[in-house]
């Protein structure tokens, strides 16, 4: 199959392949688009697993509140999905209806059902995905807080690492619409420029709506929407969000599939798990997400985390795990939220390999 020749501008290229250690191979193209193919296949098995495992084993009372008792929704997107399994499968995916060549990697990963190549478009559209790129790259590196914010009685401390130049983890704190304080912890699904592209675009997203939002439901639902219907990225977002009311302690969520962060009861010493109230972010059409509530007080804590910390494997391929992460919370109450996350990190690398993948977390204790 002959590649489409497509005349790159050279930023484009350079700042989606920084990673690729074969840049200067002879079949260097041939070489991205299997590895894209392979990515994308990975991603669609996975995106496909976890949508039908929702349909499979969530409850009718879930599936109703998830999906406003209509499946349609998630077996359209499913339908989509096998359809490009099916296309990798003969061969076909990323093959251009104009040229028949094929489609630019990148643009692939952006958009699985891509089926037209970079050379037909016009200027104008070339140029909007190429600022969309250099943008979300730039975005991310910037969004990231680089203070944590104050609020009266409560520590705050956040620690992330991501495994590669571009992370998929993300966090940060924010205002919603009262002056109420929000913070979220999110995790994309796979590797790469589309997770990083996800995830920039998500903290953009969640930085423009919240300040116009009341409530953390009303923010992913548009943002759901929002990924539904405008991107055909493989991958899907885990998404805790909350908002806090430093007068009444109160911590209102939505866990669209997140790990669970873990609660600390001081009074009881217990540890409660925020578990997912719904699906993850780009997983259903119509989203219809349970908020909670919580009421904290003084000496509790709360701990948010993606899988990079509850994922570790020892040389016994045994998993960190979440009842390790409680007892280690526990033992370590009296701690700071910065030292609970250096104990939480030392700990987590001395189990095992740390590095392996982006790792994140927030600690929030009610001091006074
Ligand atoms: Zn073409």
């Amino acid at each position: 199959m002959a590649l489409c020749k497509v005349k790159r501008p050279a930023g484009f290229l350079v700042s989606l392949y920084r990673k690729e250690p074969d840049l200067r191979d002879g079949n260097m193209e041939n070489t991205m688009a299997l590895d894209i193919l392979q990515r994308i296949q990975v991603g669609l098995d996975e995106k496909r697993q976890n949508v039908t495992e929702f349909l499979e084993t969530a409850s009718e009372e879930e599936k109703d509140v998830c999906l406003c008792d209509d499946t349609s929704c998630i077996e359209d997107h499913i339908h989509v999905i096998d359809e490009s399994l099916e296309k990798i499968e003969n061969h076909t995916l990323g093959v251009c209806e104009v040229c028949h060549g094929v489609v630019d990697p990148a643009l692939l990963e952006m958009d699985y059902t891509a089926s037209v190549c970079l050379d037909h478009y016009t200027d104008a559209e070339r140029r909007r995905l190429e600022s969309e790129l250099e943008l979300s790259q730039i975005v991310q590196r910037a969004l990231l807080p680089q203070h944590m914010p104050s609020i009266s009685g409560v520590e705050v401390a956040a620690f992330s690492r991501p495994a590669e130049i571009i992370g998929g983890d993300y966090f940060d704190f924010f205002k919603f619409r009262d002056g109420s304080h929000g913070l979220v912890i999110a995790d994309v699904s796979g590797h790469g420029v589309s997770a990083g592209m996800l995830m920039s675009s998500l903290q953009t997203s969640i930085q423009t709506l919240a300040p116009y939002a009341d409530s953390p439901a009303e923010v992913l639902e548009r943002i759901n929407h929002f990924y539904i219907h405008n991107i055909n990225f493989t991958t899907f977002v885990t998404v805790f969000l909350a908002r806090f009311d430093p007068i009444t302690l109160t911590l209102t969520y939505v866990n669209a599939g997140h790990n669970p962060p873990a609660v600390f009861r001081s009074e009881s010493s217990q540890v409660i798990w925020l578990v997912p109230t719904a699906p993850a972010i780009g997983l259903a059409e119509i989203f219809r997400p349970r908020t909670e509530s919580i009421n904290l007080s003084k000496g509790d804590s709360l701990l948010l985390y993606t899988d990079g910390v509850t994922e570790v494997f020892n040389t016994s391929n045994e998993q960190f795990g979440q009842d390790r992460l409680a007892e280690l919370f526990l033992q370590n109450m009296h701690l700071t939220a910065p030292n609970i996350l250096q104990t939480v990190l030392q700990q987590t690398s001395a189990f095992g390999d740390t590095l392996a993948d982006d790792l994140t977390m927030v600690a929030f204790k009610i001091s006074h």
